[in-house]
This record gives C-alpha cells, structure tokens and sequence, in this order.
C-alpha cells in the first residue's frame, strides 16, 4: 500500500482529500470529530513543506438551496482553531479565484477549497466522475492524496479522477491506511477467525455473508436478520422481521454452511415493537404468533461468547438486537463487553453497531471500529472499491 510516507512533498502542491463531511446546524459544526480525524495527515503534509491544498465533500448538492446549506466555510474556521494555523477557504471549487489562490502559496500553506460536490449542480460533475473535472482539479497539484474512507467505494472525480490524472504521485493518507490495515486482516485471517451478523434485513447483508461464509469459520447470526435463518429452519417466527423474498437465500446458505452457522436458540420477545411492553425471553420453540423478537436472549449469548473465546479474530456487522431501545440492546452491549473484558482482537464493521459501541463507551476499546459504513461494508462483501483501485 502506497501511503504519504512513501512521496516526497517538499515543496510540492499537494492535494489532500479528506472526508469533512461533518453535521453542521444552522452554520455551527455540531460534531467535529471527523475534522479532528483529518490532522495527523495534513501536519504531516505541512511538517514536509509541503503546499496543502484541501478537498471534500459535505452533504449532497441537488438544487441551488443545497450550497448554503452545505458550504464548507465553518470547517476551515474549526481546522484553523484545530491546527492553530491559518485555513484559508477558497469559495469555488475551479476557475480564476482558485487558481490564484493556489498559485500564491509558500510552503506550509494551507487552503480548503469549497465542497467538491458544488461541482454536482451541473450535471453531476463530482459524483459522476466526470474526466474533464478530474483532469482539471489534478492539474492544480503536484501529489494527491486520499484520506476519505468514507467515499472510498465511490467513484467520483475527487477520489477516483484525480489520481487517475496523478499516476506515480498518489497515495493514500493515515487514516485509509488504519483502515486498510485492520481490514486487510479477511485476505489470510488468523484462525479461528469468527464473524458476527446483525442488523435488520437479510437483504442488505447478502454479499457479506456470501464472502464471509467462505473465509470464517463460524458465522453468529442475530438481529432481524437471525429470523429469517429460523424460519428457513422451520422455526415459527411470529411477528419477528421476516425477509420472505430471501428465504430460499438462507435455506441455501444453511444446507451449504451447516457447520459454520450459529443461530439464537432464545430470544427477548415482545408483542409491541415498543420498549414499553414488560422484558421477557422464551426459546424459540415457544414463540408465539402475536410475539415477535427484539434482541437475543441470554442462552444465545453464552454460545455466542462460547464460540468467540479463542477466536484469534472478530469481525462484527450490525446489532443483535434494537439497539435503540434501552430493554433490547442488552445483549449487543454484554457481547461488546464480553469480547473487550477477554481482549479478543474484534473489528466493528461500520454502522451501526459502531454507533452501538460508541454508545455503550466501547468504541474505543475494541481493536478496530471501521467509520466506513457503506465503503466497510462493500470492503467486508469482497468488492473491489475505486478509490483504492485508483491509487492502487
Ligand atoms: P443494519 O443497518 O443492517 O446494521 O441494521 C441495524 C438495525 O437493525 C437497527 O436499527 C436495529 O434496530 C435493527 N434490528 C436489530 N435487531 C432487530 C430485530 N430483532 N428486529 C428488528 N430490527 C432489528
């Protein structure tokens, strides 16, 4: 993997896209964590004498109300404060006034171009990847380099256009590098390496557990998705998720992976989808028409943790039960704990259930939270991603 280490940025224009794609109210960034996330990248860029010229994108741009709204204006006032350094922000994002811009830098410099997907309002330029844009924004630089996960498996100018156009002076910044190499870990896993699924529908989850079932070696299956695997299993459901369209996809996967498979044998139901109805649990050979199941029950759990003792490591996708009701993600949490008291090496897939970890203040315990959400998952279904083909 090509990162900024491996080019040199003295003296050089270098152009660094960065996911700020943050939520901001009413021109107030509400959480800046992701701006935060962007600093050791640009120092280092600006410790290498480097001119730093920025990109992202924030929001999406349809209609002409979506540039205010999204303008990218307050992120280079909080990098400034963040870095103690000047940002210069450059509201446009080609023509005279950037080019000078640009063109006046001295070393250790720094701009934040307005958001990249302006470009959007005519014609989709940014998000299609549109080759003239590409061409033109990589003319403004001497390096690119990418440090947006979170867009990694788009192929849009900014991400893919522009190092098609720098070959040889691209590269990838640190926080695609943590990523890639936490997650690079699926191409020749330590063993036993053991997967854990949730999240609400079969659907969404099918290319994951398509890849996923061919490397690991077992596979806990709960959340939404485990009732469908029950039903295929003859299992009556009640009023649980049912994903009747994938049915035959799970009777499939069973009958294939049959030994790798773990499905809850109880479950917390409920006859509401309500936090409101009183706790309750029942195997489920018991569930009954009008219950449907909210999270996985405590025998569940102890085979869940039973399987991810002496898991060299984890890779876990979607809560295993409505995380967003406090009765019914008691055992996403338990199990989060479980692996974080044992130090098992576990990988959070996106999402969800980072969202979950970061709740129950264990984010920052496991050994890898991945912030990609689509792009982990997509990485996670064994797919190649443009923005890393592009560099690659
Ligand atoms: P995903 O985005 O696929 O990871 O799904 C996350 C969603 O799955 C969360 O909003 C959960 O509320 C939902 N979920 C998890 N378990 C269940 C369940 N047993 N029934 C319905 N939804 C569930």
């Amino acid at each position: 993997m090509k990162t900024i280490r491996d080019i040199n940025l003295n003296n050089k224009k270098v152009i660094i896209r960065c996911d700020f794609n943050v939520p901001i109210k009413d021109g107030k960034i509400v959480d800046d964590t992701r701006i935060i996330g962007a600093i050791p990248t640009i120092k280092y860029a600006l410790d290498n004498n480097a001119k730093v010229i920025l990109m992202s994108h924030l929001g999406r741009v349809k209609e002409e109300a979506d540039l205010t709204k999204n303008n990218l204006e307050p992120v280079a006032k909080r990098l400034s404060e963040l870095l103690g350094k000047e940002v210069k922000f450059v509201n446009a994002t080609r023509g005279e006034v950037l080019e000078n811009a640009i063109n006046s830098m001295q070393d250790k410099d720094i701009i934040l171009m307005q958001n990249t997907r302006y470009e959007d309002l005519n014609g989709k330029k940014e998000s299609s990847n549109d080759p003239e844009l590409g061409a033109y924004w990589a003319s403004l630089g001497d390096v690119y380099i990418n440090d947006a996960f979170g867009t990694i498996h788009r192929a849009h100018a900014s991400n893919v256009g522009i190092p098609t156009n720098l070959q040889g002076n691209s590269a990838f910044g640190f926080l695609i590098e943590k990523e890639l190499n936490a997650l690079s870990v699926l191409e020749n896993p330590p063993r036993p390496f053991v997967v854990v699924l949730g999240g609400a529908k079969v659907a969404d989850k099918i290319g994951v557990i398509e890849n996923l079932v061919t490397k690991a070696d077992k596979i806990l299956i709960g959340g939404g998705m485990a009732f469908t695997f029950l039903k295929a299993e003859g299992f009556n459901i009640g009023k649980s998720l049912l994903d009747a369209e994938n049915l035959e996809f799970c009777k499939t996967i069973l009958s294939k992976y049959k030994d790798k498979i773990v499905l809850p044998v109880d479950i917390a139901v409920t006859n509401e989808y309500s936090n409101d109805e009183p706790y309750r649990q029942k195997d489920i050979t018991d569930i009954a028409e009008d219950e449907m199941g909210l999270d996985i029950g405590n025998k569940t759990l102890n085979i869940f943790e039973n399987n991810l003792k002496d898991a060299k490591i984890v890779i876990w996708n979607g809560p295993l039960g409505v995380y967003e009701f406090e009765k019914y993600k008691v055992n996403t949490d338990s199990l989060l704990q479980f692996l974080v008291d044992n130090d098992i090496k576990t990988i959070l897939g996106g999402g969800d259930i980072v969202a979950a970890a970061g709740v129950a203040n264990l984010k920052d315990k496991v050994y890898h939270a991945s912030t990609g959400g689509g792009a982990t998952l997509e990485y996670l279904e064994g797919k190649k991603l443009p923005g890393i083909e592009a560099i690659k």
